[in-house]
Parts: structure tokens; sequence; C-alpha cells
């Protein structure tokens, strides 16, 4: 074996610790930054010699596949449903049937959280990750293979494998943690907040880009191992799982009488409102193997295992009034007072309406008794309204007809869920809110502003939109509350150095509905320039890659109006940048569509993520090694001879970096 290549196994294998270590033991060693140079040190090394190329080597988990049409898969082993139940009795009589089935009273069970997402199966030869299957109806499901080689806690190579080829299943959650920034994320873009944990996560399997699911913070507990196991029991098997590296849930028990299972049960009621993940109940699982074979399975589910549902914790509790929230884009968001409850842990006072049709839907009143429930929101939600206690002098909920704020009429478009406040430029939690969204960090990043100071600036006058900001002295902010010559002098230099955040994140900043970080990027990169953009038709938008109907019209209106028109112009004025620096990105094209290209060497104007990047932007293909079939190789310092030998007497064009930005830019 040669140098590189050693070298490349043993950055691998040290890569793979530590991923392990860190999303499925949540014991880092090292610091995301030493994480980072070791990866692109792996990176770098596998560009310049494909030869050692791995489908599962750890720089794989940035995704990049994009996936057209799933294929569908029949599952080797069926993937069943689980008999539910609700009580006591129902587990005594799940027990009774299983004892005579067996005809023995010697029987151990396993507990085991039932997590709630989406559930796969992974199928490992040889200590490999080859496939990823979602359940689908149980006999066929999808390969989701790409996206889910992204979830960092999923072993794409095993060190010890417990069997040789080996089928296991679990449950690709999203962490609450994790779903909740998701939303507050989207809130911040303008965006309807994803329901739940659960369908997020389902969904998340069915993007097509893996790019974009590598970005979502999902994770993958596992539940079953499918196979001629050689462990006699279900736990043992699951025990050796977690050995090879799968994050296995600690929260399992091996249980000798169903008296231990009911405490099981009693405990994590309680305790899962602890947990990161949602879970809706327990599994109970006859752990011996030989007897889960004896038992068989009905038409939909294992004899040898039940679910038992917790019940959803409720609390009941009082309408006191409906506030109603402004955001940013002008949504209105009805939001409950309740009489305060105890609730999962936390004192309850508030709940989320949502909209006007979900008051409806419920048929809630003010001073009307309610249910409340806690899910994996951040906010509860109210479940039912108890009607026998409704008074009798009760009237519907009057939904406002006019902005809390600034008074003026509320619309409610066709297709939107929210009434708005469309005084754009005179309502004041919109005017503030805009302007917080221009400084926040991943935006204009203003250090030394924050919302209260924005608050205090728009109050005194001096701020009545983000160009404002441009215009602020020092002399005007000392006088306001809590502030100095120190902090107004900071503002000040904030403000000036923002004048050099790129284009893309100026284009964010704007705030102009649905678009979001992602999209700002992509119309940033296509358009160039903001003059191009805003002058842009409704077809030329939709023809840009992931822009659809919504987002281009929101653009056509953010464009057409005057205000928006002056407020760019004067931001422009001040020297903001309005165009993409040439020198650092790259260029939107097809002009390599069905061209096929190799990246060898190291570059100076790109890094090779970048190179490969801008390749795919322009229509391109990176392949690993050359072949009669590549179109281009494009040579950087240090490539190998071997290389170069290869390319030429396969007639393959050799280019510079240079003269491949010639390429794209022509
Ligand atoms: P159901 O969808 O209600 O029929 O429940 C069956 C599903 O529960 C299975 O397909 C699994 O995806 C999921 N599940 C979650 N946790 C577990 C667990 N610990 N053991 C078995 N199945 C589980
Ligand atoms: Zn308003």
């Amino acid at each position: 074996m040669s140098d590189i290549q050693q070298k490349i196994i043993q950055l691998r294998e040290i890569l793979r610790k530590h991923n392990h270590n860190y999303y499925v033991l949540d014991a880092a060693t090292i610091s995301d930054y030493e994480f980072d140079v070791l990866l692109k040190e792996l990176e770098s090394l596998e560009e310049q010699y494909p030869e050692f190329d791995d489908p599962n080597s750890p720089t794989q988990r940035v995704g990049g596949t994009i996936t057209k049409n799933f294929k569908t898969v029949t599952h080797k082993n069926r993937m069943y449903s689980l008999a539910n139940s609700y009580s006591k009795e129902d587990l005594q009589d799940w027990e009774t049937r299983v004892k005579k089935g067996l005809g023995t009273d010697d029987i151990q069970y396993t507990c085991e959280l039932k997590y709630d997402g989406a559930s796969i199966n992974l199928t490992y030869k040889k200590g490999q990750l080859v496939s990823a299957v979602t359940r689908g109806d149980g006999f066929q499901g999808d390969d989701a293979t790409a996206n889910v080689k992204t979830i960092r806690s999923i072993p794409l190579l095993l060190q010890n494998p417990l069997l040789e080829n080996f089928e296991i299943r679990g449950e690709i959650i999203l962490p609450l943690k994790g779903f909740n920034k998701m939303n507050e994320e989207r809130i911040e873009d303008g965006f309807e907040v994803y329901s739940n944990p659960r369908n997020t996560a389902s969904g998340s399997l069915k993007l097509q880009d893996s790019a974009a699911v590598a970005k979502r913070p999902l994770d993958c507990l596992l539940y079953q191992v499918v196979g001629d196991s050689k462990y006699e029991t279900h736990s043992n098997t699951l025990e050796q799982a977690r050995k090879s590296g799968f994050k296995v849930p600690v929260a399992i028990q091996v249980c000798n009488s169903l008296a231990e299972v009911l405490k099981f049960i009693d405990k994590w009621d309680v305790e899962r409102h602890q947990l990161d993940y949602e879970t809706d109940g327990v599994v109970i699982k006859v752990n011996s193997l030989a007897q889960q074979e004896e038992l068989g399975y009905t038409a939909k589910a294992p004899r040898w295992a039940i679910a038992y549902k917790f019940k959803a914790e409720q609390a009941i509790s009082k309408l006191l009034s409906i506030d109603y929230q402004v955001g940013r884009t002008g949504a209105i968001t009805p939001v409950a007072n309740l009489e305060p409850v105890q609730l999962a842990g936390t004192i309850v006072k508030r709940a989320s309406l949502h909209n006007a049709d979900q008051i409806e839907k419920l048929d809630i009143r003010i001073n009307d008794t309610v249910f409340v429930e806690k899910g994996g929101e951040i906010i509860p939600k109210i479940v039912k309204v108890n009607f026998d206690k409704r008074p009798i002098d009760s009237k519907p909920v009057d939904y406002i007809t006019h902005c809390p704020d600034c008074n003026t009429l509320l619309v409610r478009k066709e297709g939107d869920a929210k009434h708005y406040c469309q005084n754009t430029y005179g309502c004041p939690t919109q005017i503030k809110g805009r302007i917080e969204h221009f400084i926040s960090r991943k935006a204009m990043n203003i250090d030394g502003l924050g919302g209260e100071t924005i608050g205090l600036l728009f109050d005194a006058g001096l701020l009545n939109n983000y160009a404002d900001l441009y215009e602020l002295r020092v002399e005007q902010i000392i006088p306001l509350e809590r502030m100095a010559e120190k902090s107004a002098q900071n503002i000040i230099e904030g403000v000036q150095e923002s004048k050099k955040i790129p284009f893309e994140k100026v284009l964010y900043a704007l705030g102009i509905r649905f678009v979001g970080e992602t999209v700002a990027k992509k119309l940033a990169r296509y358009f160039k320039t903001i003059e191009k953009l805003m002058a842009s038709d409704f077809e030329t938008l939709i023809a840009v890659d992931e822009i659809g109907d919504r987002i281009a019209q929101s653009i056509i209106d953010f464009s057409n109006d005057l205000l928006n028109i002056q407020l760019v112009d004067r931001l422009k004025s001040y020297g903001l940048q309005f165009e993409i620096d040439e020198s650092q990105s790259t260029v939107q094209s097809a002009i390599l569509q069905g061209k096929k290209l190799v990246v060898s060497g190291v570059f100076t104007k790109f890094s090779r993520n970048e190179l490969k990047q801008s390749i795919e932007d322009n229509g391109g293909k990176v392949s690993s090694s050359i072949s009669k079939n590549t179109d281009y190789l494009i040579a950087g310092d240090k490539m190998g001879p071997a290389k170069r030998t290869k390319a030429e007497s396969l007639g393959v064009p050799i280019i510079s970096e240079e003269e491949y930005i010639t390429l794209i830019l022509s």
C-alpha cells in the first residue's frame, strides 16, 4: 500500500471515530475546528487521488447527489406494523396470548421507547452501508440511500460488524432542539413553520437534494436487527449493534414480568418530557429470538411485540383572551392567553392558535374550558373545547379585522393561511421587524445594535427603514436611554463595516418575502446584480433552479414597489454591495450541460469544493476518475503525473484553472 493510500485510510478512520464520539456517544474529544481541518485534509487528498475513492468515506456526509425519482425497492423482509395497546388490561391480554402461544410462562420482555419519526431499513454488507430504504407500504419502500448517508449518526462503515451481512431498522427523527431551531429560521425568512418533528423528518427523506438533507439535524435511533442473528436475544443483538457503532438508545430494559414492564411505562410516561426527541409510547417485545420465531406474525404485525401508547399529557385550562401578534411580513398570529396551568413540568399560560381557520375549527370562544397538550413545538396547543362547560352567554370569536398595531384593514389572500397587515411601510411592528432582520447576524451582521436599540431609534424618529441606518450620527444616538459615546460609536462603526457585506447577504437582508438565505444566494449568483434581478419577469425568475411561482411573484411585487426602488437606490448610494464579486463566486449557466469533468491538484482561485460546485452550477458533472468519456481534466498544482499520462493517452483535453474560468464565462 502506498503512503498516500495509508494516509487516506488513516484519516478516514480518525474522522469516523470522531463522528461516532460526537453524534452517537454525544461526547466529542476534539473541537469542531480540529474536525474540520482533518476533514479538509482528507477531502483534498481524495480529490488529488481519486483512485482511492470510497462511497462510504466520511467526506460523503455533506451530500450533493440529486435524486429526481426515488427507486422503489422490495423489502427482503417485510416491515410490519405494531399492534397497539392503551391500558394495563390490553397488555395483560397480550401477555395471555403470548403465554398461550408459547405454552410456557417462562418469558422475558424488553421494553424500549417508541421513537416517533420515519422508519428506515438499513442494509450492511461486509460492514459497509449499501442501502437505506423507507418503510413505504411495508412490502416496498423508496431507496433513500443518498439522503440517509448524510445522517451523521448512521455509520457508513462498521469497525466490528455484528454480523457479516444484515439489515437493521430504526427510526429517523428530528431532535426537538434542532427542530425548533429550524422553525426559528423559517419564521425569520417569512415561511410558515413546520408543524411537527415527525412529518419534517419523513419529509426530509424525500428531498431531492441530499446536500439539503445534510443541513438538517436528523438523527437515527435503531431498534431491530433483521437476519440470522447469532445472538439469542433481542437485547443482546441490540447491545452488539451498539458496540458496532449504531445509536441504540440506552433506555432499554429487560423485564422478567409484566409488573416490571408496567413500571418501565410509568417511569417513562413522566421522564419522556426530559428527552430531546418525541416518543409516543413504549414497545414491548419478547426477548428470546427463538420464541419470537415461534410466535410469528399476524397479517399486519408481529405477535411477539406490542406498542403501548402514552396518553398525551393534557391539562385543563380556560381561555381568557386572544392576542394578535404581527410579524415582520405583516402576518397575524392569534395567541391564546390561558389561565396558568401545570403541564408536563412547566406552567403554561399561552398557546398558539395559528390562524382564523384554527379558531373556527376548534370552535373556541373566550371563557371556554379547554384541553391543552404539549407536543414537540415550542408552545403548547389547544386540542379541544369542553362544550359542556361553555357559558350560555358566550359568542363566537370575532377575528380581528384591523391590525392591532396600526389599525389597517387586514387582508387574507387566496392560498394564505393567515391574515396580513398590508401597511408594509406604516406598521411599526413591521418596520422594526424588517430593520431587525436587516441587521441580524446572517444578514448585515451589524454589531452593537439589537431589537431594543432599534425600538429606541424608531421611537425617537431617527429610524424609519433600514436605509436610515446609514444616515445615523453619533450625536443623535448619545441622548437615547442607556447610550453613551462609546456605544453610539460602536453602532456607527458597525453600520459602516456592513458596507463590505457581499451581495447575497444584502439581498437576504432586504427581507423580500420567501427569499431566505439559500434562495438569496441562488439569485445573487444567477443574476449577478440587483438591477438584473429587479428587472426580471416571471418566466425568467422561475427558470432559475429552485425558484418557484411563489418566490418569483414575491420578487416581482418587491421590485415593482416604488418605495423599495427608492430604498435600494439609497442603499446603493451609501456604497452597499449590489453586485456579485466575480472573483469570489461561481456563475450559473448551462455551458457545461452534459459534460463530464475531472478535477485534480490544488487550485488558487477556488477550493476544490468550490470548483466542483462551480462545475455543477454550470450544468456539468464531476467524476472522480478519467475515462474516455471525460470532457475535460482541470489540472491544478501538484497534479499526479499518472493522471496527466492517462488523460493524454485517452485524448482528454487538459485545461488550467484560468482556462476553466474563461470557459464558463464565455
Ligand atoms: P405503527 O406505525 O404505529 O404501526 O408502529 C410501527 C412503527 O413503530 C414501526 O414501523 C417503527 O418504525 C416504529 N418504532 C418506533 N420505535 C420502535 C421500537 N422501539 N421498536 C419497534 N418499532 C418502533
Ligand atoms: Zn399593521
